[in-house]
């Protein structure tokens, strides 16, 4: 397979400063990645300029995600949160261009966080009507979005492959597709293998997080991994595969909090982002 191998860039860094930056960008492509995804929750603070630059200096790719907040809820009942929402997301569609990149990705329809009640009819058609608005921004600029499902603890919009396949089928548009995250399957799926067959077959598994079951090194927690990699395989997936792990070690401040990082679950991030790296190319063969 020629898939792209990526890794998350909080793997490295929390911010997004020319120094931090040129750590992340330059340690992701000595431990043998091809990809960095950049984590935009702020996209406005982001420097495109000298991220690209550092970019095309270390031959790295980029792929861009994030999670929108209480204040860009795009699945809001109030028009003036999700209409900030979609400023957002136009925003964070600016950068993922301008660095060269053509994937936005992640809890691009929702909040990224704990609800205490279900969506609303209202709240889901304003989250479908919103990416689909976004789809046909990022269509002009050849950008596929991808809609991370995660857990019910961090979004209640879309907590399965089969919840994001009918979504995506209503929101009806070519370059929105499913991203799956082995991390929330583990905890909201049946099995590994129906999900990346149910989404290969609607022509949607457009991207890949690899993570393990407590967020920590490959190979540490209980995923099964052996299924995963074999369903991978059975439907020739040859898009993007991202190493996603979180410690304390490396803190966001608004991501972390909203992914409930609280343990040290390791330290050495050359040490974590080269053995994932190695646990890729064993389980998958690239
Ligand atoms: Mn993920």
């Amino acid at each position: 397979m020629s898939n792209r191998i990526g890794v998350h860039a909080l793997v490295w860094v929390g911010g997004w400063s020319e120094a931090e930056a040129h750590t992340a960008i330059s340690a992701s492509a000595k431990a043998g990645f091809d990809l960095i995804e950049l984590a935009a929750l702020n996209p406005e603070t982001f420097n495109a300029q000298m991220t690209a630059s550092l970019l095309s200096e270390y031959r790295l790719q980029a792929a861009v995600s994030l999670g929108l907040d209480e204040y860009t809820d795009v699945s809001s009942d109030d028009d003036q949160i999700v209409a900030a929402g979609r400023a957002r997301l136009a925003l964070a569609l600016n950068l993922v261009r301008d660095i060269g990149a053509n994937y936005l990705g992640g809890v691009i329809y929702s909040r990224l966080g704990r609800y205490a009640q279900p969506v609303t009819a209202r709240g889901r058609a304003n989250s479908i009507d919103s990416i689909a608005w976004l789809a046909d921004k990022a269509a002009a600029s050849g950008i596929t979005l991808g809609l991370e499902f995660c857990n019910r603890y961090e979004t209640n919009v879309l907590n399965t492959t089969a919840q994001t396949l009918q979504f995506i089928e209503e929101i009806g548009r070519s370059n929105v597709m499913a991203h799956l995250d082995t991390y929330h399957m583990n905890i909201e799926e049946e099995s590994f293998r129906g999900p990346v067959l149910a989404a290969a077959a609607a022509g949607k598994l457009g991207y890949v997080h690899v993570g393990e079951s407590n967020r920590g090194a490959l190979g540490n927690g209980s995923i099964a991994w052996a299924e995963f990699f074999s369903a991978l395989r059975e439907v020739n997936y040859g898009g993007i595969i991202t190493f996603e792990s979180f410690s304390s070690k490396v803190v966001h401040p608004t991501l972390s909090a909203n992914l409930s990082i609280w343990r040290d679950l390791w330290t050495d991030s050359m040490e974590l982002a080269t053995a994932a790296r190695a646990f890729i190319r064993e389980g998958y063969g690239c």
